[in-house]
Protein backbone atom coordinates (compact mmCIF):
# COMPACT_ATOMS: atom_id res chain seq x y z
CA UNK A 1 0.00 0.00 0.00
CA UNK A 2 1.36 3.19 -0.80
CA UNK A 3 2.19 4.89 2.57
CA UNK A 4 0.46 8.16 2.39
CA UNK A 5 -2.95 6.28 1.88
CA UNK A 6 -5.50 5.87 3.55
CA UNK A 7 -7.03 2.40 4.58
CA UNK A 8 -10.46 2.28 4.31
CA UNK A 9 -11.11 -1.05 4.68
CA UNK A 10 -12.31 -0.18 8.19
CA UNK A 11 -14.19 3.05 8.90
CA UNK A 12 -13.70 5.01 11.51
CA UNK A 13 -17.06 6.19 11.82
CA UNK A 14 -18.82 3.05 12.96
CA UNK A 15 -16.39 0.08 14.02
CA UNK A 16 -18.18 -2.95 14.90
CA UNK A 17 -20.86 -0.97 16.54
CA UNK A 18 -18.59 1.23 18.16
CA UNK A 19 -20.36 5.21 17.55
CA UNK A 20 -16.60 7.04 17.15
CA UNK A 21 -18.70 10.09 16.06
CA UNK A 22 -21.22 9.89 19.22
CA UNK A 23 -18.43 9.18 21.92
CA UNK A 24 -16.48 12.28 20.26
CA UNK A 25 -19.64 14.95 19.95
CA UNK A 26 -19.38 14.00 24.30
CA UNK A 27 -16.03 15.82 24.73
CA UNK A 28 -16.30 19.73 24.21
CA UNK A 29 -12.82 20.22 23.78
CA UNK A 30 -12.61 17.68 20.30
CA UNK A 31 -14.45 20.43 18.36
CA UNK A 32 -12.25 23.11 18.84
CA UNK A 33 -9.23 24.56 16.36
CA UNK A 34 -6.13 25.33 17.62
CA UNK A 35 -3.86 27.51 15.31
CA UNK A 36 -6.84 27.35 13.19
CA UNK A 37 -6.75 23.58 12.46
CA UNK A 38 -9.00 20.66 14.14
CA UNK A 39 -7.47 19.78 17.44
CA UNK A 40 -5.81 16.43 16.91
CA UNK A 41 -5.45 15.22 20.88
CA UNK A 42 -2.93 12.19 20.50
CA UNK A 43 -1.66 13.34 24.28
CA UNK A 44 -4.26 10.81 26.72
CA UNK A 45 -1.68 9.00 27.88
CA UNK A 46 -0.40 11.73 29.59
CA UNK A 47 -4.26 12.88 30.64
CA UNK A 48 -7.45 12.27 29.11
CA UNK A 49 -10.24 15.00 27.89
CA UNK A 50 -13.02 14.58 29.78
CA UNK A 51 -16.70 14.01 28.47
CA UNK A 52 -19.31 16.19 28.99
CA UNK A 53 -21.02 14.12 31.53
CA UNK A 54 -17.84 14.64 33.63
CA UNK A 55 -17.96 18.42 33.43
CA UNK A 56 -21.39 18.03 34.28
CA UNK A 57 -21.07 15.54 37.44
CA UNK A 58 -18.40 17.97 38.64
CA UNK A 59 -20.35 20.86 38.10
CA UNK A 60 -23.76 19.43 40.34
CA UNK A 61 -21.21 18.27 42.79
CA UNK A 62 -20.90 21.43 43.66
CA UNK A 63 -24.37 23.90 42.41
CA UNK A 64 -26.59 20.77 43.85
CA UNK A 65 -25.06 19.21 46.74
CA UNK A 66 -21.84 20.52 47.67
CA UNK A 67 -21.34 20.43 51.34
CA UNK A 68 -18.64 18.28 53.08
CA UNK A 69 -18.47 14.83 53.85
CA UNK A 70 -18.73 12.34 56.53
CA UNK A 71 -18.96 14.85 59.07
CA UNK A 72 -22.70 16.59 58.87
CA UNK A 73 -25.74 15.73 59.64
CA UNK A 74 -27.82 18.23 57.63
CA UNK A 75 -28.90 17.43 53.81
CA UNK A 76 -26.11 19.05 51.98
CA UNK A 77 -23.59 16.72 54.23
CA UNK A 78 -25.29 13.72 53.96
CA UNK A 79 -26.33 13.99 50.20
CA UNK A 80 -22.23 14.76 49.46
CA UNK A 81 -21.71 11.64 51.50
CA UNK A 82 -23.86 9.63 49.57
CA UNK A 83 -22.55 10.66 46.16
CA UNK A 84 -19.00 10.46 47.53
CA UNK A 85 -19.38 7.12 49.08
CA UNK A 86 -20.91 5.62 46.25
CA UNK A 87 -17.92 5.99 44.18
CA UNK A 88 -16.46 3.16 45.96
CA UNK A 89 -18.75 0.99 45.19
CA UNK A 90 -18.57 1.70 41.46
CA UNK A 91 -14.82 1.52 41.06
CA UNK A 92 -15.05 -1.61 42.87
CA UNK A 93 -17.50 -3.24 40.33
CA UNK A 94 -15.25 -1.37 37.33
CA UNK A 95 -12.36 -3.36 38.87
CA UNK A 96 -13.38 -6.62 40.16
CA UNK A 97 -12.69 -5.86 43.59
CA UNK A 98 -14.86 -7.94 45.92
CA UNK A 99 -15.74 -4.59 48.08
CA UNK A 100 -15.99 -0.53 48.02
CA UNK A 101 -14.15 -1.32 51.61
CA UNK A 102 -10.91 -2.33 49.17
CA UNK A 103 -11.23 1.33 47.47
CA UNK A 104 -9.14 3.46 49.38
CA UNK A 105 -9.37 6.94 47.48
CA UNK A 106 -6.14 8.59 46.87
CA UNK A 107 -4.96 12.19 45.07
CA UNK A 108 -3.78 9.85 42.40
CA UNK A 109 -1.55 7.05 41.63
CA UNK A 110 2.11 8.25 42.31
CA UNK A 111 0.34 8.75 45.90
CA UNK A 112 -1.14 5.68 45.81
CA UNK A 113 2.49 3.99 45.27
CA UNK A 114 3.81 5.91 47.51
CA UNK A 115 1.33 4.89 50.13
CA UNK A 116 2.15 1.04 49.93
CA UNK A 117 5.95 2.02 49.51
CA UNK A 118 5.47 3.82 52.96
CA UNK A 119 2.43 1.67 54.75
CA UNK A 120 3.32 -1.87 53.53
CA UNK A 121 7.39 -1.69 52.45
CA UNK A 122 9.14 0.53 54.97
CA UNK A 123 7.99 -1.57 58.10
CA UNK A 124 8.45 -4.91 56.99
CA UNK A 125 11.93 -4.27 54.77
CA UNK A 126 15.38 -5.14 56.23
CA UNK A 127 18.86 -4.63 54.66
CA UNK A 128 19.16 -6.94 51.52
CA UNK A 129 15.75 -7.48 51.00
CA UNK A 130 14.62 -6.89 47.44
CA UNK A 131 12.30 -4.66 45.34
CA UNK A 132 11.78 -5.82 41.70
CA UNK A 133 10.53 -3.58 39.11
CA UNK A 134 10.94 -3.26 35.77
CA UNK A 135 13.33 -0.92 33.48
CA UNK A 136 10.11 0.47 31.83
CA UNK A 137 8.64 2.02 35.16
CA UNK A 138 7.14 5.21 35.31
CA UNK A 139 9.39 7.35 37.94
CA UNK A 140 5.96 7.05 40.53
CA UNK A 141 6.80 3.55 40.02
CA UNK A 142 10.81 3.97 41.09
CA UNK A 143 11.33 6.84 43.38
CA UNK A 144 8.37 5.80 46.26
CA UNK A 145 10.94 2.66 46.69
CA UNK A 146 14.51 4.35 46.42
CA UNK A 147 13.11 6.09 49.45
CA UNK A 148 12.07 2.67 51.26
CA UNK A 149 15.51 1.20 49.89
CA UNK A 150 17.28 4.18 51.28
CA UNK A 151 16.06 3.71 55.05
CA UNK A 152 16.16 0.29 55.17
CA UNK A 153 18.76 -0.88 53.56
CA UNK A 154 16.77 -2.85 50.65
CA UNK A 155 17.85 -2.84 47.41
CA UNK A 156 16.21 -1.61 44.29
CA UNK A 157 16.71 -3.95 40.91
CA UNK A 158 15.10 -3.61 37.55
CA UNK A 159 14.98 -6.61 35.03
CA UNK A 160 15.36 -5.45 31.27
CA UNK A 161 12.65 -5.38 28.62
CA UNK A 162 13.95 -6.89 25.36
CA UNK A 163 14.89 -4.81 22.59
CA UNK A 164 11.76 -4.19 20.90
CA UNK A 165 10.23 -3.40 24.25
CA UNK A 166 8.39 -6.60 24.73
CA UNK A 167 8.09 -8.37 28.63
CA UNK A 168 10.74 -11.00 28.69
CA UNK A 169 9.94 -14.03 31.05
CA UNK A 170 13.31 -15.52 31.85
CA UNK A 171 14.67 -11.91 32.07
CA UNK A 172 12.15 -11.31 35.23
CA UNK A 173 12.65 -14.81 36.63
CA UNK A 174 16.01 -14.71 36.85
CA UNK A 175 16.06 -11.55 39.03
CA UNK A 176 13.83 -13.23 41.94
CA UNK A 177 15.42 -14.21 44.61
CA UNK A 178 14.67 -15.59 47.86
CA UNK A 179 15.18 -12.31 49.10
CA UNK A 180 12.67 -10.23 46.75
CA UNK A 181 10.02 -9.32 48.84
CA UNK A 182 8.12 -6.93 46.04
CA UNK A 183 7.14 -6.86 42.66
CA UNK A 184 5.90 -3.94 41.47
CA UNK A 185 5.24 -3.38 37.43
CA UNK A 186 3.18 -1.52 35.39
CA UNK A 187 -0.11 -3.57 33.62
CA UNK A 188 1.03 -1.41 30.50
CA UNK A 189 4.35 0.49 30.19
CA UNK A 190 3.59 3.95 29.67
CA UNK A 191 6.26 4.59 26.72
CA UNK A 192 6.13 1.22 25.30
CA UNK A 193 2.67 -0.16 25.70
CA UNK A 194 3.86 -3.04 25.96
CA UNK A 195 1.32 -4.99 28.72
CA UNK A 196 2.77 -6.98 31.23
CA UNK A 197 1.33 -10.33 32.10
CA UNK A 198 0.87 -9.33 35.52
CA UNK A 199 -1.36 -12.58 36.27
CA UNK A 200 1.07 -14.69 36.02
CA UNK A 201 3.87 -12.57 37.58
CA UNK A 202 1.67 -12.21 40.30
CA UNK A 203 1.71 -15.79 40.29
CA UNK A 204 5.11 -16.09 40.11
CA UNK A 205 5.91 -13.14 42.68
CA UNK A 206 3.72 -15.31 45.35
CA UNK A 207 5.20 -18.12 44.96
CA UNK A 208 8.67 -16.46 45.73
CA UNK A 209 6.86 -15.02 48.85
CA UNK A 210 6.95 -11.56 47.43
CA UNK A 211 4.00 -8.83 47.77
CA UNK A 212 2.53 -8.13 43.92
CA UNK A 213 1.74 -4.51 43.28
CA UNK A 214 0.66 -3.00 39.64
CA UNK A 215 0.70 0.22 38.34
CA UNK A 216 -2.58 0.29 36.34
CA UNK A 217 -2.14 3.83 35.25
CA UNK A 218 -1.88 2.54 31.51
CA UNK A 219 -3.83 -0.41 31.60
CA UNK A 220 -7.25 0.66 33.30
CA UNK A 221 -8.05 2.67 30.68
CA UNK A 222 -7.31 1.02 27.47
CA UNK A 223 -9.19 -2.96 29.06
CA UNK A 224 -11.34 -4.25 31.24
CA UNK A 225 -9.25 -5.04 34.74
CA UNK A 226 -10.60 -8.01 37.04
CA UNK A 227 -8.24 -7.25 40.41
CA UNK A 228 -9.09 -10.71 41.64
CA UNK A 229 -8.36 -12.72 38.24
CA UNK A 230 -5.06 -10.68 38.11
CA UNK A 231 -4.53 -11.90 41.79
CA UNK A 232 -1.72 -9.28 42.56
CA UNK A 233 -2.47 -7.37 46.29
CA UNK A 234 -2.37 -3.57 45.32
CA UNK A 235 -3.64 -1.98 41.83
CA UNK A 236 -3.60 1.59 41.23
CA UNK A 237 -4.46 4.25 38.72
CA UNK A 238 -5.35 7.77 38.08
CA UNK A 239 -9.04 9.58 37.53
CA UNK A 240 -7.40 11.86 34.78
CA UNK A 241 -6.32 9.03 32.60
CA UNK A 242 -9.86 7.93 32.67
CA UNK A 243 -11.63 10.87 31.41
CA UNK A 244 -12.17 11.81 35.10
CA UNK A 245 -10.81 15.05 36.73
CA UNK A 246 -7.69 15.18 38.34
CA UNK A 247 -6.47 15.02 41.99
CA UNK A 248 -8.43 11.45 42.25
CA UNK A 249 -6.71 8.25 41.87
CA UNK A 250 -7.66 4.68 43.77
CA UNK A 251 -5.44 2.30 45.42
CA UNK A 252 -7.25 -1.27 45.49
CA UNK A 253 -5.93 -3.33 47.88
CA UNK A 254 -7.02 -6.91 49.07
CA UNK A 255 -8.81 -6.24 52.29
CA UNK A 256 -6.93 -8.52 54.68
CA UNK A 257 -3.60 -6.65 53.43
CA UNK A 258 -5.20 -3.54 54.16
CA UNK A 259 -6.25 -4.56 57.56
CA UNK A 260 -2.76 -4.74 58.44
CA UNK A 261 -1.34 -0.97 57.18
CA UNK A 262 -1.02 1.51 59.67
CA UNK A 263 -2.03 5.19 58.64
CA UNK A 264 0.00 7.37 55.22
CA UNK A 265 -1.09 10.54 56.80
CA UNK A 266 -3.00 11.29 60.46
CA UNK A 267 -5.85 13.73 60.50
CA UNK A 268 -9.89 13.83 60.45
CA UNK A 269 -11.78 11.74 59.22
CA UNK A 270 -9.12 8.61 59.66
CA UNK A 271 -9.44 8.23 63.58
CA UNK A 272 -11.54 5.69 65.68
CA UNK A 273 -10.80 8.18 68.81
CA UNK A 274 -8.32 10.38 69.84
CA UNK A 275 -7.02 11.48 72.83
CA UNK A 276 -4.06 13.88 73.94
CA UNK A 277 -2.17 10.61 74.62
CA UNK A 278 -3.14 8.12 72.04
CA UNK A 279 -5.24 7.92 68.95
CA UNK A 280 -7.05 4.73 67.49
CA UNK A 281 -7.88 4.62 63.76
CA UNK A 282 -10.90 3.84 61.51
CA UNK A 283 -10.93 0.42 59.48
CA UNK A 284 -10.12 0.58 56.26
CA UNK A 285 -10.67 2.68 53.98
CA UNK A 286 -11.12 6.05 56.00
CA UNK A 287 -7.65 4.62 57.76
CA UNK A 288 -5.80 5.83 54.52
CA UNK A 289 -8.20 8.89 53.98
CA UNK A 290 -7.10 11.67 56.15
CA UNK A 291 -8.54 15.10 55.72
CA UNK A 292 -10.86 16.17 53.52
CA UNK A 293 -10.92 14.71 50.36
CA UNK A 294 -11.58 16.19 46.99
CA UNK A 295 -15.45 15.43 46.86
CA UNK A 296 -16.43 16.86 43.68
CA UNK A 297 -13.69 15.38 41.97
CA UNK A 298 -14.32 11.92 43.25
CA UNK A 299 -17.65 12.24 42.36
CA UNK A 300 -17.16 13.14 38.97
CA UNK A 301 -14.50 10.30 38.55
CA UNK A 302 -17.95 7.89 39.50
CA UNK A 303 -18.97 9.84 36.45
CA UNK A 304 -16.55 8.78 33.87
CA UNK A 305 -16.21 5.02 35.38
CA UNK A 306 -20.50 5.15 34.33
CA UNK A 307 -19.81 6.68 31.20
CA UNK A 308 -16.44 4.14 30.13
CA UNK A 309 -18.75 1.36 31.24
CA UNK A 310 -21.80 2.52 28.99
CA UNK A 311 -19.08 2.21 26.28
CA UNK A 312 -17.82 -0.97 27.37
CA UNK A 313 -13.92 -1.74 27.93
CA UNK A 314 -13.96 -4.78 25.66
CA UNK A 315 -15.32 -2.28 23.08
CA UNK A 316 -12.84 0.87 23.69
CA UNK A 317 -9.68 -2.04 23.53
CA UNK A 318 -11.04 -3.48 20.10
CA UNK A 319 -11.36 -0.09 19.03
CA UNK A 320 -8.16 1.50 19.91
CA UNK A 321 -6.04 -1.47 18.94
CA UNK A 322 -7.59 -1.12 15.36
CA UNK A 323 -6.21 2.37 15.94
CA UNK A 324 -3.41 1.08 16.91
CA UNK A 325 -2.42 -0.75 14.45
CA UNK A 326 -3.35 1.38 11.71
CA UNK A 327 -1.01 4.05 13.46
CA UNK A 328 2.03 1.84 13.38
CA UNK A 329 1.20 0.85 9.88
CA UNK A 330 0.93 4.90 9.15
CA UNK A 331 3.61 5.77 10.94
CA UNK A 332 6.19 3.17 10.06
CA UNK A 333 5.67 4.49 5.89
CA UNK A 334 7.34 7.97 7.41
CA UNK A 335 11.06 8.49 6.22
CA UNK A 336 13.44 8.40 9.13
CA UNK A 337 10.77 7.24 11.78
CA UNK A 338 11.90 4.63 14.05
CA UNK A 339 8.75 3.15 16.08
CA UNK A 340 10.09 2.85 20.16
CA UNK A 341 8.18 -0.28 21.05
CA UNK A 342 6.91 -3.17 18.85
CA UNK A 343 5.66 -5.76 21.32
CA UNK A 344 2.97 -8.11 20.28
CA UNK A 345 -0.15 -7.22 21.75
CA UNK A 346 0.84 -3.84 22.95
CA UNK A 347 -1.62 -0.87 24.06
CA UNK A 348 -2.06 2.49 24.25
CA UNK A 349 0.79 4.39 23.17
CA UNK A 350 3.39 4.85 19.93
CA UNK A 351 6.58 5.97 20.89
CA UNK A 352 9.07 7.00 18.19
CA UNK A 353 12.14 8.88 17.15
CA UNK A 354 12.53 10.56 13.76
CA UNK A 355 16.12 10.93 12.42
CA UNK A 356 15.90 14.32 11.01
CA UNK A 357 14.80 15.94 14.38
CA UNK A 358 14.57 15.98 18.15
CA UNK A 359 11.09 14.89 19.44
CA UNK A 360 10.71 18.57 21.23
CA UNK A 361 10.63 19.89 17.71
CA UNK A 362 9.24 17.55 16.27
CA UNK A 363 6.00 17.82 18.92
CA UNK A 364 6.31 22.19 18.22
CA UNK A 365 6.55 21.89 14.20
CA UNK A 366 3.32 19.37 14.22
CA UNK A 367 1.79 21.72 17.07
CA UNK A 368 1.10 24.65 14.25
CA UNK A 369 -1.26 21.91 12.67
CA UNK A 370 -3.37 21.15 15.93
CA UNK A 371 -1.55 18.10 16.82
CA UNK A 372 -0.88 17.28 20.21
CA UNK A 373 1.96 14.88 21.32
CA UNK A 374 4.56 14.27 23.93
CA UNK A 375 7.74 14.64 23.93
CA UNK A 376 10.61 13.96 26.32
CA UNK A 377 11.67 11.04 29.01
CA UNK A 378 8.09 10.61 29.95
CA UNK A 379 8.87 10.14 33.24
CA UNK A 380 10.58 7.30 32.63
CA UNK A 381 14.51 8.19 32.81
CA UNK A 382 15.59 4.22 33.11
CA UNK A 383 14.08 3.33 30.19
CA UNK A 384 15.62 6.37 27.92
CA UNK A 385 18.93 5.05 29.02
CA UNK A 386 18.04 1.55 28.72
CA UNK A 387 17.37 2.64 24.52
CA UNK A 388 20.35 4.98 24.84
CA UNK A 389 17.69 7.86 24.01
CA UNK A 390 17.60 11.56 25.75
CA UNK A 391 13.71 11.64 24.64
CA UNK A 392 11.30 10.25 22.61
CA UNK A 393 7.76 11.29 20.25
CA UNK A 394 4.44 9.80 21.86
CA UNK A 395 1.48 9.73 20.79
CA UNK A 396 -1.13 7.93 22.60
CA UNK A 397 -4.61 6.46 21.76
CA UNK A 398 -7.63 7.31 23.89
CA UNK A 399 -11.74 5.95 23.24
CA UNK A 400 -12.06 8.91 21.00
CA UNK A 401 -8.97 9.13 18.94
CA UNK A 402 -9.69 8.40 14.77
CA UNK A 403 -7.27 6.76 12.16
CA UNK A 404 -7.87 10.07 10.28
CA UNK A 405 -6.12 11.40 13.55
CA UNK A 406 -2.62 9.02 12.88
CA UNK A 407 -2.99 10.32 9.21
CA UNK A 408 -3.55 14.18 9.91
CA UNK A 409 0.15 13.35 12.77
CA UNK A 410 2.13 11.36 9.87
CA UNK A 411 1.47 14.23 7.02
CA UNK A 412 2.40 16.54 9.52
CA UNK A 413 5.52 14.26 10.06
CA UNK A 414 6.50 14.29 6.30
CA UNK A 415 6.07 18.34 6.70
CA UNK A 416 8.89 17.73 9.91
CA UNK A 417 10.80 15.47 7.63
CA UNK A 418 10.89 18.54 4.43
CA UNK A 419 11.64 21.31 6.89
CA UNK A 420 14.72 19.32 8.04
CA UNK A 421 15.83 18.34 4.84
N1 LIG B 1 2.43 5.31 36.23
C1 LIG B 1 2.23 5.42 34.92
C2 LIG B 1 2.46 4.21 34.03
C3 LIG B 1 1.83 6.64 34.37
O1 LIG B 1 1.64 6.73 33.05
C4 LIG B 1 1.63 7.74 35.23
C5 LIG B 1 1.21 9.07 34.68
N2 LIG B 1 1.93 9.52 33.57
C6 LIG B 1 1.85 7.57 36.59
C7 LIG B 1 2.24 6.34 37.07
C8 LIG B 1 1.65 8.68 37.57
O2 LIG B 1 0.32 9.10 37.57
P1 LIG B 1 -0.12 10.46 38.32
O3 LIG B 1 0.84 11.50 37.86
O4 LIG B 1 -1.51 10.69 37.82
O5 LIG B 1 -0.06 10.18 39.78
Amino acid sequence: MDANAVDTSMTTNMTGGYDIEKIRSDFPILSRKIHGKPLVYLDSAASAQKPKVVIDALVSAYCDTYSNVHRGLHFLSEASTDAYEAVRGKVAHFIGAKSGDEIVLTAGATMALNMIAQCWALPRLKAGDEILISIAEHHANIVPWQMVAEKTGAVLRAFPVDEDGSFNMTAFTDMITARTKIVSVPHVSNVLGTVFPVAEMAKIAHDANALMVVDGCQGVVHMPVDVQALDADFYVFSAHKLYGPNGVGILWGKAEILAELPPFLGGGDMIDRVTIEKSTYALPPHRFEAGTPAIAETIALGAAVDYVQSIGMEAIRSHEQDILSYAHQRLSAVDGLRLIGTAVGKSGVVSFTMDCAHPHDISTIIDNDGVAIRAGHHCAQPLMDFYDLPSTARASVGIYTTREEFDALAISLEKVNRIFA
